[in-house]
């Protein structure tokens, strides 16, 4: 930090600038005893369902944590105050499966997830055990989103067929080392895209689970000649706290049978027996056919996420806001969309409540959502939409205390009331 700062004043009605050089604790000393709180978001309708609160109140962040939660706290206390009435305030939402190394259509996820308010996205299965340092030193390192992983049991990670058909390279003891050097990082395991039949692929990355102490999340396919079934799958292979994503793409879980439509009953079973399902939306897994009817019959997502990548965004706009306003036009209660995309998926990769919450004291991560109401259409991953009547659309996010998007200005003062501009070399 350089001891002096050069500030460039500008006149409002002027276009002279006068560089000055001040010394910075001269700048800083007389606002940091009155202004306790970096940040202010003030009067927004807060939905924190991990501290059971779902009203309006204040949010104080102080550094990079969440200083207080409360009504009508002082704005002099603030060095920025940004008017968030009538808009809703949440904690930034995790995208429990995102595509952002490895895959041939993974993004770099500050590019696509803080625009809709993730503040944490979970890479599913771009790396593997060996390729695992790469993908953390040029993604995971330099994101501004939180980054976190399941590894795939694939040791080149998902990287074609013929890598990922490959069971010579599915080892479980090198994968469980690996996540016990990175446990920061990495939360689990991700088992995809096998093309060959039986459950070698699952088995191997549920033996990598066992040894690491994390659960495993399923993309795997039920084609007739796989030899798998979607009920050997979910009551006898997968384990309590296990994720099928995907949750509503009839090639990977046949949720509805085939010919009445009904929910099948090995969906409540494994729900039951704590089997977690996974929305996964993706450019190829979010039918309407399937959501509308498994909703209909009261069978919702333990977590919403995006399988976020490049032809999930372009079409589908699978976003989380945008899954979140896909599953409110199906009757989900937008609370209950929140603590599907912050609290549950926490607790799924045990960080909750380390993560998931607006909790005093816990990271300052947050979204600022508005709530639009119109006729809109929202497109599922097979080309046909929907039209409802509610968007989210998120207006502002915070990560780990900095606002780094602000839709409206909101966290901007006018120009010509500011009258002078900081310039930091
Ligand atoms: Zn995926």
């Amino acid at each position: 930090m350089p001891t002096n700062l050069i500030v460039a004043l500008v006149h409002p009605r002027s276009t002279k600038r006068i560089a000055l050089i001040l010394p910075l604790v001269l700048l800083t000393a007389s606002v940091a005893a009155a202004q306790s709180y970096d940040i202010l978001l003030q009067g927004g309708h807060v939905i924190d369902p991990g501290n059971k609160i779902e009203q309006v109140m204040d949010v104080a962040i102080s550094g990079d944590r969440i200083a207080r939660v409360a009504a009508n706290l002082p704005p002099q206390q603030a060095k920025k105050v940004l008017n968030v009435k009538g808009l809703y305030v949440t904690p930034g939402l995790i995208d429990l499966h995102a595509h952002v190394y490895g895959y041939s259509g993974s993004v770099f996820p500050d590019d696509t997830a803080l625009l809709a308010g993730t503040t944490t996205v979970v890479d599913a299965g771009g790396a593997g055990w060996r390729s695992f340092d790469e993908f953390k030193k040029k993604i995971i390192d330099p994101s501004k989103t939180r980054v976190l992983v399941f590894l795939n049991i694939v040791g080149r990670g998902m990287i074609g067929p013929d890598a990922e058909d490959n069971v010579e390279d599915m080892d479980p003891v090198k994968t469980a080392a690996k996540i016990k050097e990175n446990p920061n990082h990495i939360v689990g395991i991700k088992v995809a895209h096998f093309g060959l039949p039986g459950w070698t692929a699952l088995e191997r990355a549920i033996e990598a689970g066992r040894l690491s102490g994390t659960p495993v999340i399923v993309d795997d396919k039920i084609f007739t000649n796989s030899g798998r079934t979607s009920r050997e799958k979910l009551l006898r292979v997968m384990r309590p706290g296990d994720l099928h994503t995907h949750v509503y793409n009839d090639r990977q879980l046949e949720v509805l049978d085939r010919f009445t439509g009904k929910l099948q009953p090995y969906m409540l079973e494994a729900r039951k027996r704590g089997v977690l399902f996974d929305l996964g939306h993706g450019g190829g897994s979010f039918l309407w056919p399937v959501a509308v009817r498994a909703m209909k019959q009261g069978f919702p997502p333990d977590t919403i996420s995006t399988d976020l990548h490049s032809s999930s965004i372009m079409i589908p706009q699978s976003d989380m806001a945008n899954c979140i306003s896909k599953l409110m036009n199906l009757g989900m209660k937008f609370q209950d969309a929140v603590e599907r995309s912050t609290v549950n998926p926490a607790r799924a990769i045990k960080r909750f409540p380390e993560l998931g919450t607006l909790g005093e004291g816990k990271v300052a991560d947050v979204a600022v959502f508005e709530l639009k109401t119109g006729v809109f259409a929202f497109k599922d991953a097979w080309s046909k939409k929907l039209l409802g009547t509610r968007k989210l659309e998120c207006v502002a996010t915070i990560r780990n205390g900095r606002l780094v998007v602000d839709l409206n200005g909101l966290g901007f003062p006018l120009w010509s009331q500011a009258g002078e501009y900081e310039a930091i070399p």
